[in-house]
């Protein structure tokens, strides 16, 4: 009795016997009948053997029918991990559905988070040896496998959401079949072994596999009898002995598997039936000139006009941001609700707020109350919140959008059809429900079917550094499933040999595989690089991880001149990086308190944020042998001149006409009105990075002396002058 099985770590935990250790195993008891009620579960048996039967399967079901939450726990209970000696991996687009499935699945098993069932996202490990299922980003897989090539701990990965083609899953995506490769051909070699057993395991590896489409036939004699070559094997692969096949399952909420199917030679495709009420579907007359009026109005609407058991409500935003400000437009209408309505509380849900308010998102209203879900993307597939009826979408999400000549930017852009779609089908997941589109008719037939894959539209220096560090020699080569343009890949190529991360033959140097160890764009590994010789280690990475969050302040749309003013007190006549680094030792300072965020208009769990991400990075420098304690002091110059040894290509400089120009592509760009420098001219500058909304806007932007510059690249920019003389205002 498989289930029997997976109860049977929760009673293990029970040991404890402190009697406060909440009941796991009542707790998965509770939820059984809700997981055998998912429309997946009469597929059970048969996705189990698909999976073990095929190095790789293609499922397909639709959003809630329970990929995501039973798949992992059916091949926990098939005994894949073979009885915990392996683990399965599941990756997620975003570190929020990583973590908040993670919890789910934890609870469904019976087995305290972090046990049994746990998670790995960048800068947080909720995991430990017992671990035989994590989720994970997929960005953390990847990372993985730079320390563990084959990925020898897994018998299963499971790429889920792969519909959503983000740049970390496509190139997982080609990573893994690789490995999949030479993982059939060392378990192959291994039950070799196993038959003619006195035969010690001394095979021949063969890294030139790597990349190409070798089929591995049958072991070649005498390769197998020299045993000079099997410390290479180690070096490279760790200890294989023993290693079994690799089991790949890709998994999406649309019905696109084809692609998938053709790419692992054919894979089966399971299709997964779900279960969808009618949603019935509003437009706007008139297209609306401010989505986060139109979704606040929109709320208090169908909160007003509706009754509050009819259910909650999901509005579909572009990013924390917009988020922060619908919440506290609707915090402020909560507040002031006639008599006799009921109670309207909003959740915010995204990857910077701590955990305990994620899962709110997923909590039962309290009586006479209406939650008000306010998401991005997430919400479209990934995460599946019960009681939602009604579906608010802005018909905007936020991308990542790449130009040669201005490097990458961030856009907010209108979604395809297919998303839009998916957005609706969330009011339709317990009953009918209703959808109300913030746009017009016309507007939605204008929409693109599907979005473009994200490896075609966005910078790629840091997976072509993680390539490289994968050993991979040729990324041009590489089996990509959609093939960025050799222009981009290009551009990635030559931007880390401007950064000295690959040397003039596209060899991966010293430098490269050190910044390759970082979560982090490569510009910011190379920042924290340069700080040590520079002496500001401690500043660098208090500044990078300042970086991390979208706002640190709060700017309500009311009272834009008070936070403004506020903001005063931290700034920098250097611009934003250093007010960032003022705020935060103030904030340390009166160590976060709450009243004194407000009164600063400063955004507390962003900040907060910040300080987990610098704790991470500190224990990273520190492994890596950095003084991380080496500070400054007052002479914080010498922090901007270590950021420019990573961003020398966001430069800008003032022209006669009182416009900034890109240094690499004369664009026009404008420093964004949050900004301290707003407003100012300064001869050069350099920011961390741009948004598209009506024009260019450059986000966190300091100024520099452009002699600086030149120092930093003398490569590209070394006919640079120093302005301090040149004209200033
Ligand atoms: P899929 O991956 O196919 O979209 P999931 O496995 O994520 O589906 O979800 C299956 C079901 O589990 C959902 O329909 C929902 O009812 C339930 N569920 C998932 N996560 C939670 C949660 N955190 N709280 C309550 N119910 C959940
Ligand atoms: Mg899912």
């Amino acid at each position: 009795e498989p289930l029997k099985d997976a109860l049977s770590a929760g009673t293990q935990g029970k040991k404890n016997g402190s009697g406060k250790r909440p009941d796991y195993r009542a707790q998965a008891l509770r939820l059984r009948p809700q997981r055998q009620a998912l429309p997946i579960y009469s597929a059970r048996s048969a996705i189990i053997k698909s999976i073990t039967e095929n190095p790789t399967v293609v499922i397909v079901g639709e959003t809630g029918s329970g990929k995501t939450t039973q798949i992992p726990q059916y091949l926990l209970e098939s005994g894949i991990t073979a009885g915990g000696k392996t683990a399965i991996a599941v990756t997620q687009p975003r570190r929020v559905a990583a973590t908040s499935i993670a919890k789910r699945v934890a609870e469904e098993v019976g087995t305290p988070l972090g046990g049994r069932v746990g998670y790995t996202i960048r800068f947080e490990d909720c995991s430990s040896d017992a671990t035989q299922l994590r989720f994970c980003t997929d960005g953390l897989l990847l990372r993985e496998i730079l320390a563990d090539p084959l990925l020898r701990r897994y018998s299963v990965v499971v790429l889920d959401e792969a519909h959503e083609r983000t740049l970390r899953t496509d190139i997982l995506l080609g990573m893994l079949k690789d490995i999949q490769r030479e993982r059939t051909r060392v378990a192959q070699l291994n039950r070799d072994a196993e038959q003619t057993s006195e035969e010690p395991k001394g095979y021949a590896p063969d890294h030139r596999s790597r990349g190409t489409h070798v089929k591995f036939d049958e072991p070649e004699e005498d390769e197998k009898n020299d045993d000079a070559v099997a410390p290479v094997m180690d070096e490279v692969h760790g200890d294989v002995s023993g290693l079994d096949d690799l089991h790949i399952v890709v998994m999406s909420a649309t019905l696109d598997a084809e692609r998938f199917s053709e790419y692992f030679d054919k894979a089966p495709i399971l299709y997964v039936a779900g279960r969808q009420f009618p949603v019935t579907t509003y437009y706007t007359s008139e297209p609306q000139s401010d989505y986060l009026d139109a979704a606040h109005l929109a709320t208090l609407q169908i909160h007003t006009d509706t009754p509050s058991d009819s259910g909650d409500v999901l509005v579909f935003l572009s990013g924390q941001e917009d988020i922060e400000n619908v919440e506290r437009l609707l915090l402020d209408s909560a507040a002031n609700l006639p008599k006799g309505v009921p109670n309207l509380l909003p959740c915010p849900i995204f990857a910077a707020l701590p955990q305990a308010q994620q899962s709110r998102v997923f909590d039962p209203a309290p009586e006479f109350t209406r939650k008000v879900i306010l998401a991005t993307n997430i919400a479209e597939t990934s995460l599946t919140i019960p009681g939602i009826r009604h579906v608010i979408d802005s018909g905007v999400h936020k991308v990542r959008g790449f130009d040669p000549r201005v490097g990458e930017s961030l856009l907010v852009e209108p979604i395809s059809k297919s998303s839009a779609r998916q957005r609706t089908g969330r009011a339709g997941r317990e009953a009918a429900g209703f959808c109300y589109r913030l746009y017009t008719e016309a507007d939605y037939a204008q929409l693109p079917e599907d979005s473009i894959p994200e490896i075609k539209r966005c910078q790629l220096s840091m997976v072509v550094l993680q390539l490289k560090a994968s050993g991979v020699k040729d990324v041009m080569k590489f089996d990509f499933m959609d093939r960025p343009s050799r222009k981009a890949l290009k551009h990635a190529l030559l931007e880390l040999y401007a950064l000295d991360a690959l040397d003039d033959t596209g060899e991966l140097t010293p430098l490269g595989k050190w910044m390759a160890e970082f979560p982090l764009e490569p510009t910011y590994a190379k920042v924290i690089y340069a700080s040590a010789a520079a002496g500001c280690t401690r500043e660098a990475i208090d500044i990078v991880s300042l970086l991390s969050v979208d706002s640190l302040f709060y700017v309500p749309a009311d009272k834009r001149e008070e936070s403004n003013a506020a903001q005063m007190a931290f700034r920098s006549a250097d611009g934003d990086h250093l007010t960032y680094l003022n705020l935060l030792r103030a904030f340390n300072k009166v160590n976060g308190d709450s009243v004194w965020c407000q009164e600063h208009f400063v955004n507390r769990r962003n900040v907060r944020h910040v300080l987990d991400v610098r704790q991470q990075l500190n224990r990273l420098c520190a492994r890596l042998g950095m003084d991380i304690e080496r500070s400054c002091g007052t002479d914080l110059t010498s922090v901007l001149r270590c950021f420019l040894a990573g961003f020398f290509h966001n430069c800008a400089m003032l022209q006669p006409d009182g416009t900034y120009r890109s240094l690499n592509g004369s664009q026009v760009v404008n420093i964004h009105p949050a900004s301290s420098l707003f407003g100012k001219k300064t001869p050069a500058i350099f920011y961390d990075q741009l948004v598209f909304t009506n024009k260019l806007h450059a986000r966190a932007v300091s100024a520099v002396d452009s002699a600086w510059i030149a120092q930093a690249a003398p490569k590209l920019y070394g006919r640079l002058q120093s302005n301090s003389s040149a004209y200033t205002s």
